[in-house]
C-alpha cells in the first residue's frame, strides 16, 4: 500500500472487509461490539487489539476505515475522526495544550477557529499570541523557547492568505513546537503538509472530503504517538467522535474526491482568470493568479489554486445586488461542494467580529467567497457576468 499514488490509495486504503467480503465498505451503525466471555471483555478494556472495538465513542469499523484511508492519503502515521472540522480543530489543540502554554496563531481564520483560540484556551489559561500569517519576521518574533503549538489555516478563509507551511515548521521545530495546520482550503488532494514540516494536520470533512455537503465530519492526523496517545484519551472521554454512517459518507467521498477537487480547482482558475481580465470588480482574490501576494509561494505548496476565489464588489450594496442577481450559484455558507457557492463573510461566516478586524483581515464590505463546484466553467462565468452587470 505504501507505494500506492494517491488517488489508489483514495479508493481502497483502510478497507476491512466482513465475513461476506463485500466490495463497497459496509456500515456498521452500532455502538458496542459483544464478547465472547468476560474475560474477553475484560482482555479487551486492558488492551483492546489493532481491530478490536469497544464502543463508538472510542471507535467504530467504518470510522476505522475512514481513518485509515485518510491518514493513508496525507501520508500521516493515524488519525482520529471527528464529528465537525471543529472538533477536529479543538480536539487536536485542546488534548495537547494546558494551563501556561504559549501558542502562536495566524489571525487570519475562520470565525470558529478564531473563538477556540481566543476565547477558549485563554479561559483555561493558554496564552495566545496572533501573527499576520504571512509574516515570517511576526511568526519568528512570536515564537518563544517556551512556545508550545503554532496554528494556522494554510490558506485562510475568506481572504486566501497563504502560509509557509515549511518556512514556519521551521521556526517552531527549533522551539519544539507542535505545527497543527488547518488544511481544509489546501485540500486532501493538493496537500503535502507533513513532508513540509506540519506535525498534526486538520480537516473539516464537511467540505472537499464529502464533498456533496450531506454530512458534517473532521479529522485529525499526525504521528501515531499523537493520535492514540494525546488525541484519543481526550475524545473518546469528551464525545467529539464521528458517526459510522457519516463515515461511511466520507470513505465513498474520498473515491472521487481527486477527480472532484482537480475539475473545481481548473474551473476555480478559469473563472478567476476570466474575472480578473474583464477588469469590472474591484478585486479578484485567487492564488493560482500570479497577481495573488503569495503565488510563487501557493505553486510550490500544493501546486495548484485551490477550489475557492474571493471577489470584491466595491460595497455591500452591490455585492447584494451582485449575490440576489445569481441564478446557478446558490447563496450559502459550505465550501467544497459540488453545487457552487458565494458567500458575504462580512454579514454571515464572520459578522460576529468588530469593523476594526474585519477591516485588518481584509474583508471588506463588498467581499463575496466562490466556492466553485462541478457545474459547466462557460455556465458559472455567464452566471457571474450577468450578476456584476446588474450590480
Ligand atoms: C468549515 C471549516 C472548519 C469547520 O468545519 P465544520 O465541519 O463546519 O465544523 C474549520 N476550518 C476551516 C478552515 C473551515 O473552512
Amino acid at each position: 500500500m505504501k507505494t500506492w499514488n494517491k488517488r489508489t490509495k483514495a479508493v481502497h486504503a483502510g478497507t476491512r472487509r466482513s465475513q461476506y467480503n463485500e466490495v463497497s465498505e459496509a456500515i456498521y451503525l452500532t455502538q458496542g461490539f459483544v464478547y465472547d466471555t468476560a474475560e474477553d471483555a475484560e482482555a479487551r478494556f486492558i488492551k483492546a487489539g489493532e481491530d478490536e472495538f469497544i464502543y463508538a465513542r472510542y471507535g467504530n469499523p467504518t470510522v476505522a476505515m475512514f481513518e485509515d484511508r485518510i491518514a493513508a492519503l496525507e501520508g500521516a502515521e493515524d488519525g482520529f475522526a471527528t464529528a465537525s472540522g471543529m472538533a477536529a480543530v479543538n480536539g487536536a489543540l485542546t488534548s495537547m495544550l494546558r494551563a501556561g502554554d504559549h501558542v502562536v496563531s495566524a489571525r487570519a481564520l475562520f470565525g470558529s477557529c478564531l473563538y477556540i483560540l481566543e476565547e477558549i484556551l485563554t479561559r483555561y489559561g493558554v496564552e495566545v499570541t496572533f501573527v499576520d500569517g504571512t509574516d515570517l519576521v511576526a511568526w519568528k518574533s512570536a515564537i518563544r523557547s517556551d512556545t508550545k503549538a503554532v496554528f494556522f489555516e494554510s490558506i485562510s478563509n475568506p481572504t486566501l492568505e497563504v502560509v509557509d507551511i515549511r518556512a514556519v515548521s521551521t521556526l517552531a521545530h527549533a522551539v519544539g513546537a507542535t505545527v497543527v495546520v488547518d488544511n481544509v482550503f489546501s485540500t486532501p488532494v493538493f496537500s503535502d503538509a507533513i513532508a513540509q514540516g506540519a506535525d498534526v494536520v486538520v480537516y473539516s470533512a464537511t467540505k472537499h472530503i464529502d464533498g456533496q455537503g450531506r454530512a458534517l465530519g473532521g479529522v485529525i492526523l499526525g504521528t501515531k504517538e499523537f493520535i492514540r496517545g494525546t488525541v484519543e484519551p481526550y475524545l473518546k472521554h469528551t464525545g467529539g467522535a464521528m458517526s459510522p454512517f457519516n463515515a461511511w459518507i466520507m470513505l465513498k467521498g474520498l473515491e472521487t474526491m481527486d477527480l472532484r477537487v482537480r475539475a473545481q480547482a481548473e474551473t476555480a482558475h478559469k473563472l478567476a482568470a476570466a474575472l480578473e481580465a474583464d477588469g469590472t470588480l474591484d478585486n479578484v482574490i485567487y492564488p493560482g493568479l500570479e497577481s495573488h501576494p503569495q503565488h510563487a509561494l501557493t505553486v510550490a505548496q500544493i501546486g495548484a489554486g485551490g477550489t475557492v476565489l474571493s471577489i470584491d464588489a466595491g460595497s455591500q450594496e452591490k455585492a447584494f445586488k451582485l449575490l440576489n442577481t445569481l441564478d446557478i450559484i446558490v447563496i450559502s455558507n459550505n465550501l467544497g461542494d459540488a453545487k457552487s457557492i458565494a458567500t458575504h463573510p462580512a454579514t454571515t461566516t464572520h459578522q460576529r467580529l468588530s469593523e476594526v478586524t474585519k477591516q485588518k483581515l481584509g474583508i471588506t464590505p463588498g467581499l463575496i467567497r466562490l466556492s466553485v463546484g462541478l457545474e459547466d466553467a462557460d455556465d458559472l462565468l455567464a452566471d457571474l457576468r450577468q450578476a456584476i452587470k446588474v450590480m
